[in-house]
């Protein structure tokens, strides 16, 4: 039987139900259509996406609009994913579930689920957003720091990767906001060269 989106999402819950046993933790799928020109990936689920079951809702997704209109792009054109599928948490001081980064082991234990999603999704041009998507999609220890704006060696992938700031980041730096539009407006520049 060929492979197919939703034949991933069935197997992809299936082994995450079977890696955290009696845990019903709820697996966000990416968004979009198999052949979208554009992958983007961020790095997981926040509280929001967990709950609406989407990824980039809630304030996230109004990141999302804001790049999609500094790009040019519209939502068809993307497809819209997370490296890591469910919501990483950790209990703050105060005992509340809050979001945290997803470890080594969750960003390792979910790249091949990644790299097959790729491979069905077909995308012209894949942008990561951060350093947790670009360090699953390359294999490498890069840093967006280092990388931004520019398209990546990712030997895994089938087509070009290309990374972004998380546009997260510029909430908290605010220097940043520049350079990201800058780096946007290479990617659609880039995306237009394909
Ligand atoms: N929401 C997502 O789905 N992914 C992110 O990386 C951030 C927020």
């Amino acid at each position: 039987m060929s492979d197919s989106l939703e034949r991933f999402q069935s197997e992809l819950l299936r082994f995450v139900r079977s890696v955290y046993v009696g845990d019903e933790r709820r697996v966000v799928y990416g968004e979009g259509a198999a052949g979208a020109p554009l992958m983007l990936i961020g790095e997981a689920p926040g509280e929001q996406e967990a709950l609406q079951g989407r990824p980039f809702a809630g304030r996230a997704g109004k990141n999302l609009d804001a790049f999609l209109e500094l790009a040019g792009l519209s939502r068809e054109a993307l497809y819209v994913t997370n490296a890591v599928k469910f919501r990483p948490t950790r209990l703050s001081a105060a005992g509340r579930v809050t979001n945290r980064p997803p470890t080594r082991e969750e960003v390792a234990l979910m790249r091949p689920w990644l790299l097959r999603e790729i491979g069905l999704v077909r995308p012209r041009c894949i942008a990561t957003l951060g350093n947790v998507p670009l360090q699953a999609v390359t294999g490498a220890k890069l840093t967006v720091g280092e990388a931004h704006g520019t398209r990546v060696d990712a030997p895994d992938a089938p087509c070009p990767v290309f990374a972004l700031y998380h546009p997260a980041s510029l909430l908290y730096r605010r220097s940043l906001t520049s350079v990201y539009e800058r780096d946007v407006a290479a990617l659609a520049a880039f995306l237009r060269s394909l």
